[in-house]
């Protein structure tokens, strides 16, 4: 069993340099540490990821400290006694980190991988999405035509034998599409954004007209919120303005033209309506709950009671409880709803992300392709791979 002897947190710099949570704990079994990621394109419905700000919950953390050595952490779900303790006090990403930090401890006391804490037949690998070509929230405009793509990311979804060859596929493809936008994009400056996906001046179309060359399954997270105001969608690349109706209509022929395997917030966040006639329209496709159901188990039930999507992303920083994110999993598998674990924008070295995926039997990986923080999670699942293969 695991004694926490004390806990402590600092703030350290994310992939852009925003500050975010890293939680350290000393226990009977050594000192453990876990960090936590920040979003940019955050859904309005998400948790706080501090209770007021990360000073706050820093402060929190170290007033608690001495509650904590009162429980003895035995597997999984005495982490809801942990919950018991800072419920209400602190914000999600300093309950993700410090869950999550905990997990690691009682895998070492354990000698386990901390994916057995959570599900020790698990076998099935994630099918990896990562993000190659991007624009909305997380990228800049080009500095040359003030233009980027409207839609926040470009997916790539190879279908391999393996982690590690999808990953290879991935990182080979993304460097063949700075090629076709040397080519296709003529004021193409080979910059990336946030996620260490290219940016562009192109549109959504001209970009998906590059990508159906290459013969991988294609997905977009529109993040439609980021762009709607008003009762409608604005477009600055071309500028115009689509009423949901006329969203609806893009969408579809989006999806039927290109053939998208997948596609992430296509509506804002509370047209759980819109999503549902999508849905019905595309049953074979994956339609993706992100801003719509930010990691939250009552939102999750609403898009599952009007059939909204058949995949739904699990970031657990936005709910900052693993024993919810336990919950949020099986009813989604419950329902037939596809899991995606999901990276943020801004990340940190953190490889948890991908026992939790592989724990909780994700059926997918979204993790960007390139940048040591996201490159840091993906080997950790190559890893498992190595060892249980
Ligand atoms: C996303 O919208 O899928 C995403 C990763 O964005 P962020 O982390 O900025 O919320
Ligand atoms: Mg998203």
């Amino acid at each position: 069993m695991v004694v926490i002897k004390s806990v402590s947190a600092k703030s350290i710099f994310d992939s852009r340099k925003e500050r975010t949570i890293l939680v350290s704990i000393m226990t009977n079994v050594g000192e453990f540490r876990a960090s936590a990621p920040n979003g940019k394109s955050r859904g309005k419905h998400e948790q706080s990821p501090y209770k007021k700000d990360l000073k706050g919950d820093i402060k929190t953390l170290k007033q608690f400290s001495r509650y904590f050595s009162e429980d003895e952490i035995e597997k999984f779900w005495d982490l809801r006694r942990i919950e018991d303790i800072v419920e209400g006090h602190v914000g999600a990403n300093t309950l993700f980190a410090l869950e999550s930090a905990i997990l690691k401890a009682l895998a070492r006391e354990k000698k386990k991988e901390v994916w057995q804490l959570i599900n020790p037949n698990a076998k099935k690998f994630p099918r990896l999405i990562g993000n190659c070509i991007g624009g909305g929230k997380h990228s800049r405009a080009s500095s040359i035509t003030g233009k980027k793509p409207d839609f926040q990311e470009f997916l790539l979804i190879p279908k391999a034998n393996s982690v590690k060859d999808s990953f290879k596929i991935n990182k080979e493809t993304k460097k063949e599409i700075w090629y076709a936008l040397k080519k296709g994009d003529g004021k193409f400056q080979g910059k990336k954004n946030d996620e260490d996906a290219w940016q562009t001046s192109l549109n959504e179309k001209e970009v998906l007209d590059i990508l159906r060359n290459f013969g991988i399954a294609l997905g977009m997270d529109v993040a439609a919120s980021g762009f709607y105001k008003r009762k409608k969608y604005h477009y600055q690349n071309p500028v115009l303005q689509r009423t949901k109706e006329e969203q609806f209509s893009y969408i579809s022929n989006l999806i039927k033209n290109f053939s998208l395997f997948y596609i992430e917030d296509p509506f804002e966040e509370e047209d759980f309506e819109g999503f549902s006639r999508l849905l019905k329209k595309y049953p074979n496709f994956l339609i993706v709950g992100d801003d719509l159901t930010v990691t939250n188990g009552k939102r999750l039930g609403r898009a599952i009671g009007e059939k909204s999507i058949n995949a739904i992303i699990v970031k657990p920083n936005q709910n900052g409880s693993l024993i919810q994110v336990m919950d949020i999993c099986g009813s989604a598998k419950k329902h037939g709803i596809k899991i995606v674990f999901s990276h943020r924008s801004g990340e940190t070295m953190e490889n948890i992300l991908a026992d939790l995926a592989f724990g909780f039997q994700a059926d997918f990986f979204k993790c960007g392709i390139t940048g040591k923080e996201r490159e840091a999670k993906i080997k950790r699942l190559i890893e498992i791979e190595k060892k249980i293969r």
